[in-house]
């Protein structure tokens, strides 16, 4: 007898505690919802025109739109977060697909990855040239190939196998990225002695750069969750550099237990730090929310290694946050209600 009310006592208190941690992290805000970023980096109102940062708002709405009324109809968080990054790829504005930085031997090289957060499924393509919509091929990594990344000429060839669009490597060219590389090349040759040219320069250029990779997430009214991101890397990259934007668990992660997150950013320093899969585990494991998880990450740890930049990430129940540490990021957010954010500078 004794036993067996001691058995129901522990059952209660269990189930106490249980209930309480539940209540905490359970609460439904948005049945769907989603949120994007294009870049972090040194982005200050006095650097911009009026003009500009119009065209950089509208952007981001014509592309957040594209996503939320495929989620309003009952589409799915894949067709989202695949429909509104190749808006952003498409634009010159945000370095990703045109509109690309240059690596140091004047070509563009693509990186992007996908995650969907009820499978725990992933593609992702690295150093990739020719392909116009590196998202759509990360996604078809996952969906049609049994691996998870591919690169460079690799991942081109299985590109045109599944007839995905192959453009001339000349589509990605803008001007104004060539002379962002010319500037860095100038630099380069009159400022400093050839071994510490790529420390120095990286950092000067970094420290004043503004991040322009894409990257979206997105909850669907099936409660899947669903993350990409998508860039052309930092500028002057070389011997073929890859950074965090297709490394799943740094540049991308979505899980439906926890969260979703795409990160953006001095891409070493979120590969060493797993930024977007520390934020999912944090939640996971010490019952985070998801406001705190994003803080920790992006202000407490990245912050100390030294790592610039941020992430936007969005939990199961649709909350959503934005986090960076630079200057700007340019984002935005839309509810289940259709409440639209955008936005630009810190506030
Ligand atoms: N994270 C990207 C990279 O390191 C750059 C960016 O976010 O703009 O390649």
């Amino acid at each position: 007898m004794k036993k067996i009310s001691f058995f129901l006592m522990a059952c209660t208190i269990l189930f106490s505690c249980t209930t309480t941690e539940t209540k905490k992290t359970e609460k439904k805000v948005n049945d769907f919802a989603i949120i994007i970023h294009g870049g972090a980096g040194t982005i200050l109102k006095k650097n911009m025109t009026e003009e500009k940062e119009k065209e950089y708002k509208a952007k981001l709405e014509e592309a957040i739109r594209v996503g939320y009324t495929i989620l309003q109809n009952g589409g799915t968080s894949q067709d989202a977060v695949i429909k509104t990054i190749q808006v952003m790829e498409e634009s010159p504005l945000f370095n990703a697909g045109k509109g690309a930085v240059f690596t140091n031997a004047g070509t563009n090289e693509l990186d992007a990855s996908f995650m969907d957060g009820k499978t725990l499924n992933a593609g992702a393509v690295a150093g990739v040239t020719d392909v116009k919509s590196p998202i759509e091929l990360a996604v078809k990594v996952m969906t049609d190939s049994e691996h998870v990344m591919l690169s460079g000429k690799g991942a081109s060839t299985f590109a045109k196998e599944k007839g995905l669009e192959i453009v001339e490597p000349s589509y990605f060219y803008t001007e104004r990225r060539f002379k962002s590389l010319e500037r860095i090349r100038e630099r380069e040759k009159t400022e400093l002695d050839h071994d510490d040219k790529t420390a120095a320069f990286y950092d000067s250029d970094i420290k004043n750069a503004k991040f322009g990779t894409v990257g979206c997430v997105a909850l669907d009214k099936n409660g899947n969750i669903a993350a990409g991101t998508s860039t052309g890397g930092m500028t002057n990259k070389r011997w073929g550099r890859i950074g965090d934007a297709p490394i799943i668990g740094s540049g991308t992660y979505a899980n439906n237990k926890t969260c979703g997150v795409s990160s953006t950013g001095w891409g070493e320093y979120f590969i060493r730090s797993q930024v977007a899969y520390d934020i999912s585990a944090q939640m996971e494991y010490q019952n985070k929310t998801l406001k705190e998880a994003t803080t920790d990450v992006i202000q407490n740890k990245l912050t100390k290694l030294g790592g610039t930049g941020g992430v936007v990430a969005l939990d199961k129940n649709g909350n959503m946050s934005f986090e960076f540490n630079t200057a700007g990021m340019y984002r935005a957010s839309m509810d289940d209600d259709g409440n639209l954010v955008i936005k630009i500078y810190k506030e």
